[in-house]
């Protein structure tokens, strides 16, 4: 007991990028006996769940399943289509892809980042002039990430795509959609991405601990040639097993896949573009009222540019160490809490508490970002940061206008 009144008993909201919120619909999917492994309802229902995920990532190919976070699907996907000694391509900008090409040269790989910073689009440019230079076609693979959780990025996936047939190189196009899948417009064989990631706890509403990577004809080939690949990351007999068992390389995660049912189940009965456009639509109301308040103070988005900014999380900044100030305010006092700010830096730099980032990722609606916005709003006057007024009535003019 405390004398000092706090507001957070009722509902916690968790407003960051991942994991992200899970219905109660997927929570209750879950409460589930264990099931028979080897025949039965488990085993009939995973091939629905296959055919449903292509549907969200817009594939007619290849699809496997990983019992895995994000850091296992950076690992899966290499794994699966490069040897140790082989040289990728990273375009980065921001933390995730950088993480992701540290994965690379831990796995053995030899790793060239053309990296713009946190928030700027990649550098076209020096792309270009890397892969003109690799005239041997030595470079197995061009990785990206489609947006980028750090700075809040999303990044033009098919302008890779022309950049690597205009230059007539054959490298693997691999992308890395784990904080996009189920928020943002992706189409993996319009967009000619030829291995695609993304895990359960973001826009896809559940948990963490499944992975998903999609791949390509191109990519299952690439497969096909490769002297060695780790026996749990193999996709080819979880992509097409003669038996149950291979589906997951050993136990099925039971539980889990009765949550990604009802998770897919709420996804498809939207309608995955429906999906899409709402977090479009919540996303231009954030902006609004962030817009609104750096007119009378120091709030600013990390990415300047509306049509380069992801709809499914928002990095911004105050003035160090305000970022942080706010972001603890709102979570004792409302029961709200906010993500944190990813940085390039290290850890202790005064960047760290200046920035912090909003998740509006999966199951997200018009009044909890109302919740979340009117939380900032009174965490700034609580915490006495410079704000520009009428933010609010910026969100809900956005959001009044939907239809
Ligand atoms: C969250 C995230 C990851 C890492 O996922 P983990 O499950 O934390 O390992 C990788 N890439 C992107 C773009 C992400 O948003």
């Amino acid at each position: 007991m405390t004398d000092i009144l706090s507001l957070a008993t009722g509902v916690p909201y968790l407003a960051i990028p991942g994991p992200s919120v899970v219905p109660d619909q997927v929570l209750r999917a879950m409460h589930h006996h264990s099931s028979n492994i080897y025949e039965g309802p488990l085993v009939d229902m995973v091939p629905t769940l296959v055919q449903d995920l292509k549907r969200v990532a817009r594939t007619n190919q290849n699809a496997a399943i990983y019992i895995c976070n994000g850091h296992g699907l950076w690992e899966a996907s290499l794994e699966n289509v490069t040897s140790v000694g082989d040289r990728v391509l990273v375009a980065c900008n921001g933390r995730f892809a950088v993480g992701w090409a540290e994965t690379a040269r831990k796995l053995g790989l030899v790793v060239e980042e053309v990296d713009s910073g946190m928030a700027t689009p990649w550098n076209m440019d020096r792309l270009r002039a890397a892969l003109v230079a690799d005239k041997a076609h030595e470079i197995k693979a061009l990785m990206a990430v489609h947006v980028d959780t750090s700075g809040s990025i999303r990044n033009d996936v098919p302008s890779l795509r022309a950049l690597l047939d205009d230059v007539g190189h054959p490298a693997l196009l691999m992308m890395d959609c784990i904080a996009s899948m189920g928020c943002e417009t992706f189409e993996m064989d319009a967009w000619g991405v030829d291995v695609a990631i993304t895990a359960s706890q973001k826009g896809l509403m559940m948990p963490p601990g499944l992975g998903f990577v999609f791949f390509s004809e191109k990519a299952a080939e690439r497969r096909r040639a490769q002297e060695r690949v780790s026996p749990y990351w193999d996709w080819s007999a979880r992509s097409n097993p003669d038996v149950f068992y291979q589906y997951f390389c050993g136990t099925a995660p039971v539980q889990q896949l009765y949550g990604l049912r009802a998770a897919l189940d709420m996804i498809h009965d939207e309608g995955i573009e429906r999906v899409w456009k709402r977090h479009a639509v919540l996303a231009r109301s954030i902006w609004a009222a962030v817009d609104a308040w750096g007119q009378g103070g120091p709030m600013r988005l990390d990415v300047v540019d509306p049509a380069q900014r992801s709809h499914a999380v928002t990095s911004l900044r105050l003035d160090a160490p305000d970022g942080t100030r706010l972001r603890k305010w709102c979570e004792a006092n409302l029961g709200l809490t906010l993500g944190i700010g990813l940085r390039a830096t290290p850890w202790g730099d005064p960047e760290w508490d200046a920035h912090f980032r909003f998740g509006h990722m999966g199951y997200v609606n018009g009044h909890m970002i109302l919740g979340l916005l009117g939380g900032v709003e009174t965490g700034l006057t609580a915490c006495d940061i410079a704000h520009g007024p009428g933010a609010i009535e910026a969100a809900a003019q956005v959001l009044a206008q939907t239809q």
